[in-house]
């Protein structure tokens, strides 16, 4: 059986079954099955990541540009990551009738109440410079004492399959917001947020040792783990 020689093709339930047989068939013929994933990202860097940690010998990775989809324009209204990672994922693959794993994540500060959370990117307004985002985050701080300066990276990636069910993973890094931007590399909130175990910010890292620790990191090897528990890796 080849992928669309069947009537069942029609019905979006059993796409990814027909995969399956797909592949089945040639693995006898010895064939390479590729298997394809869009991401629904229009970052190269997160891209490379994805590509890094999902690695699989029949696993072709596409992202939105590949698609020539970076127009679509999806509103994350969801009151949670989950919700929001969800959305991304399911209405790329509604779109396409493909697999989409698509991510969101933010920092949560707990000594303002879990702010800026899922509104990292558009705290303060999307154009506001992190300069001034991450400036603005250690005066609100000021005179707080170390204990009280406890922060998380969140990520959560949604993977939403054709027939309509979808999975979520999540990883966590735990911090401190500091006391200065310290550190060149990375983006965002990376030069306040410090790791007490590794002694310095996550911008004071090689881009290597970030994505061992951090938040995207765990969150696509525990989804690594659920896509291959599901036969897809
Ligand atoms: P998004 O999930 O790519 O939309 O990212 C949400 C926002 O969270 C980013 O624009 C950053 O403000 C923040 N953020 C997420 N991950 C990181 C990180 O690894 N370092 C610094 N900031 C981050």
């Amino acid at each position: 059986m080849t992928f669309g020689e069947t009537s069942l093709a029609s019905s979006g339930r059993n796409i990814m079954k027909i995969d399956i047989y797909h592949k089945a068939d040639a693995d006898r013929k010895g064939e390479i099955d590729m298997k394809k994933i869009i991401v629904a990202t229009g970052n190269e860097g997160k891209m490379d990541e994805i590509r890094q940690i999902l690695q699989g010998e029949n696993l072709e990775f596409s992202s939105l540009k590949d698609e020539n989809m970076l127009d679509v324009e999806i509103i994350e209204d969801g009151a949670t990551f989950e919700e929001n990672a969800i959305i991304k994922a399911r209405a790329i693959s509604d779109l396409t009738g493909q697999m989409v794993l698509a991510d969101d994540s933010g920092l949560e500060v707990d000594y303002l109440n879990g702010e800026p959370g899922i509104y990292s990117a558009r705290y303060m307004g999307e154009d506001t410079s992190y300069e001034i985002k991450n400036n603005h985050i250690i005066e609100l701080l000021e005179g707080v004492p170390d204990e009280e300066r406890t922060a998380r990276f969140v990520c959560v990636i949604a993977c939403a399959f054709p027939e309509g069910r979808t999975i979520t993973a999540r990883g966590v890094i735990e911090g401190r917001i500091g006391y200065e931007e310290k550190g060149e590399n990375g983006f965002g909130y990376d030069p306040i947020f410090y790791v007490p175990e590794l002694g310095c910010t996550t911008a004071e890292l090689p881009p290597e040792e970030k994505n061992k620790v951090s938040h995207r990191g765990k969150a696509l090897t525990a989804m690594y783990d659920k896509l291959h528990k599901e036969g897809i890796l």
